[in-house]
Parts: C-alpha cells; sequence; structure tokens
C-alpha cells in the first residue's frame, strides 16, 4: 500500500516531502517515468521535460540538475549494447561494410531515443532520494538563489 504524500499537505513544506527517501524505490519510479515521492504522477510533460510540481502529489520536481549525465550513461549503456553486437555479428557472419552501416546507425539511434528518458529519470530521482540541490527540505534557498544579483 502506498502512502499519499500530498497535496500540499502537511508532509511538504515548500513542494519538498518531508518523509523518508528510500533510494531504490525512488529509482525505480524514476526508471519508470514517476515522480520519486509517490510514484503515481508522471516526471515528464514531454519526451525530456521535467514537470515542475508533480501532478499528483505536488512535490516540487523542478531542483533536478541532470544536466549532460543522462546522454553521457546513454552513451554507456548504448554502447556497450551495440559495440558487443557489433563484435558478435562481425565474427560470426563477416558482414560487408555497408551492412554494418545500415544495421548498427539505426539501431543506435533507436536505443538511444528509447534508453534516454528512463536513464534521465533515474537520475532525478537520485538527486531526489539524496537531498541533492533544491530537493532537501531544510534548505534555506536554492544554488541558483545566491548567485542572484542584489536587489536594491
Ligand atoms: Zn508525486
Amino acid at each position: 500500500m502506498q502512502k499519499k504524500v500530498g497535496p500540499k499537505g502537511p508532509r511538504q513544506r515548500d513542494g519538498r516531502s518531508l518523509g523518508p527517501r528510500p533510494i531504490l524505490q525512488s529509482l525505480l519510479r524514476g526508471a519508470t517515468l514517476r515522480c520519486p515521492a509517490c510514484g503515481v504522477g508522471g516526471m515528464f510533460r514531454r519526451y525530456l521535460k521535467v514537470v515542475d510540481d508533480c501532478p499528483h502529489c505536488g512535490e516540487a520536481l523542478h531542483h533536478q540538475r541532470a544536466d549532460d549525465a543522462p546522454p553521457y550513461f546513454t552513451i554507456v549503456v548504448v554502447g556497450h549494447v551495440v559495440v558487443g553486437l557489433v563484435l558478435a555479428v562481425e565474427m560470426a557472419f563477416r558482414p560487408p561494410l555497408w551492412l554494418h552501416a545500415a544495421m548498427w546507425l539505426p539501431l543506435t539511434v533507436i536505443l538511444a531515443l528509447i534508453v534516454l528518458p528512463p536513464i534521465k529519470g533515474t537520475l532525478v530521482a537520485l538527486q531526489w532520494a539524496l537531498l541533492m540541490h533544491g530537493f532537501d527540505p531544510e534548505a534555506k534557498e536554492e544554488i541558483g538563489d545566491r548567485f542572484a544579483p542584489p536587489s536594491s
């Protein structure tokens, strides 16, 4: 049975849940493109665009700073799969180079597009579970606020 977190309930402060943040559960929820806090609301509003707040529980997800990590891990994963397949097919069948290009280039692009959202979801969930960036409910301010020009 899943505990309900929000929305804007007493278990949240400024859209940040105050409850426990189990890492494995959060990672699984992120990998399935769901909010790491409730596991119900969707994490993305478009292909790779993270929602500002969970549509189900109201958890603030705009604090995420995945940056270049999702493409990096996507290259690592897809590269290992495709290079392994290329070597296996080359050793077994020795196909011509044009056939290699015709098979592996589309497969690489398709695999990357499939794997990228779950990897980004997992990384955002990891940041959430580890209270990184602005995900800490005890944080006074976000990192970006410190660099804002002084108001006068
Ligand atoms: Zn949620």
